[in-house]
């Protein structure tokens, strides 16, 4: 982790910003999650850890994670984003009900596999993928 936090340090500071705590804390947060969240969870979570950050500072430092490669953006909701951690994680696919929002994930060799193959054929060096399918849990697929 701590190795993590010495690149943002540098990449932050290339950027002519400042490095901040609470950047730092915001970072670590993230790293320690699991699963895929938005700035409003991101905020509770912190929240609940008597944290000072304001959404505000979350805003402002998630595009920065974004492009330093840390998180990623892996669907919009409600007209807000979802993020989630890029290291450390294997591609998958993400299942989303239009109606009531949940969200599954799924993983596959057979796709990797494929994925793969494309990425001999195009030249490309894939650096991360994720890939979206829309449609109706088996819930709201009942009604
Ligand atoms: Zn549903
Ligand atoms: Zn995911």
């Amino acid at each position: 982790m701590e190795h993590l936090i010495e690149k943002f340090r540098q990449f932050i500071k290339q950027k002519g910003l400042k490095y901040t705590p609470e950047r730092e804390e915001i970072l670590r947060e993230i790293l320690s999650l699991e699963d895929h969240f938005d700035v409003e969870s991101l905020y509770l979570q912190l929240k609940k850890k008597n944290s000072k950050i304001s959404k505000a500072s979350i805003y402002r430092t998630l595009p920065l994670l974004v492009e330093g490669g840390y998180i990623q953006e892996v669907y919009k909701q409600g007209g807000h984003s979802h993020y989630e951690v890029t290291l450390n994680k294997q591609p998958h696919l993400h299942f989303i009900c239009i109606q009531c929002g949940e969200v599954k994930e799924a993983l596959d060799h057979r796709l990797n596999n494929l994925i793969e193959e494309f990425e001999r054929q195009s030249k490309y060096r894939f650096l991360t993928y994720h890939l979206e399918i829309f449609g109706l849990c088996p819930n709201c697929r009942e009604v």
